[in-house]
């Protein structure tokens, strides 16, 4: 989830500052937090009488579980509450003719459950692989398909981003990369402040677990971000094209004659927004969440983490960009200095049970990148 370019500035003996760190590790600490205590929810009382949308699961890891989602397609659902094997959402979609498998996981494991399922339903060869974007929960089990000699498409700046963002973490010294954010806890103004502060280096110190646990693999076929690029599947094609918001090298698969979309992290469902990406935008995302809401009404959306979900997954997400952006905007205007008002934001009640991967990477930044946009206006 973040920003990094890590590498030109990481010293091994002295660490990352603080704001290099935070940057760094909150792809994966983000979701250390809240997150991993709250179960994955059921699917929503409006894809239940969806007759695309099976109502049971063709397979059940605890971690994962797959559905299929249309003629052809399914989705992967992680529960990050019973385990961070997959972390995030994925799915496959299966023509008469070839496979497509989408997302690398958090681990090889996640991926290898990924193919397993696809074997019970198809065994038509695996045309390619897809991230969706760089950060660590969907690139950090690649090595699973170049392994297993499987093509693998990004958006064309994936692979430098996983490069610079977590190649850095790999045999660092753990006390010395978390230092910065020990010293953030230790400093904390506040109790509100102290305890984003420990959600931070919660997630950071499991960042630096995950990165540390796997053998980074890159993408071999890069997107041109300004041409997007189509898969041939047999009966069945996948558009992939992209958008901004999430990380900078955001990717959507859709399959225009079912109206079935793959958003990747372009959408949390039920969920806070990881919006800590030094290419996240919050005007670029929001943009991108009103061009979802003007697809058809009957649009089934496979997010990157949440529950499968309809139009009204979209509608949520942005009311929830809403409810920050305003509360940002009354403490820009009344003069709260940023780095107060990143921390004020209150949770309102409709949201109280949405996960917060951690402060540092969802609400926090998005305060601090709406203040950067309103100044520059
Ligand atoms: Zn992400």
């Amino acid at each position: 989830m973040l920003d990094l370019n890590l590498s030109p500035n990481f010293d091994s003996n002295k660490g990352y500052s603080r704001r290099q760190f935070i940057t760094h590790a909150s792809c994966f600490g983000a979701f250390y937090g809240l997150a991993k205590m709250i179960p994955l929810p059921a699917l929503a009382a409006e894809l239940a009488g969806d007759s695309r949308v099976s109502q049971t699961v063709i397979a059940d890891k605890g971690f994962a579980s797959v559905r299929k989602i249309g003629n052809g397609l399914y989705a992967t659902i992680s529960d990050y509450s019973k385990g961070p094997v997959t972390i995030c959402n994925g799915g496959f979609l299966v023509g008469k003719d070839a496979a497509l498998l989408l997302e690398g996981f958090a681990s090889p494991a996640g991926a290898a459950f990924q193919m397993d399922t696809l074997r019970t339903v198809s065994q038509v060869p695996v045309k390619a692989a897809l991230d969706t974007h760089y950060h660590f929960d969907h690139s950090m089990g690649n090595a699973f398909y170049g392994a297993n000699g499987v093509q693998l498409y990004a958006h064309a700046a994936a692979a430098k981003r996983i490069v610079d963002s977590y190649a850095p973490l790999q045999g660092a010294d753990k006390d010395a990369a978390l230092a910065p954010l020990e010293k953030q806890v230790r400093d904390a103004k506040s109790e509100t402040e102290k305890q984003h502060a420990q959600g931070d280096l919660g997630a950071a110190t499991s960042v630096y677990a995950i990165a540390n646990a796997t053998v980074l693999a890159l993408p071999n076929h890069p997107v041109d971000p300004a041409k997007g690029t189509k898969f041939d599947l047999g009966g069945l094609t996948a558009v992939v094209e992209s958008l901004p918001g999430h990380s900078g090298t955001d990717l959507v698969v859709r399959v225009p004659e079912q109206n079935v979309v793959y958003t990747g992290d372009l959408l949390f469902n039920g969920w806070y927004p990881v919006c800590f990406d030094e290419k996240a935008t919050v005007s670029g995302w929001r943009d991108t969440l009103k061009k979802f809401a003007s697809w058809n009404k009957e649009t089934i959306f496979v997010p990157g983490h949440g529950q499968v979900c309809g139009q009204e997954g979209i509608a949520t997400i942005r009311e929830v960009f809403d409810d920050i952006a305003d509360q940002a905007e009354k403490m820009f205007k009344a003069g709260v200095p940023v780095d107060e008002a990143q921390h004020r934001y209150v949770v309102p009640d409709k949201f109280k049970n949405f996960p917060i991967f951690a402060w540092g990477f969802t609400i926090g930044p998005a305060i601090t990148k709406l203040y950067a946009e309103w100044q520059s206006k």
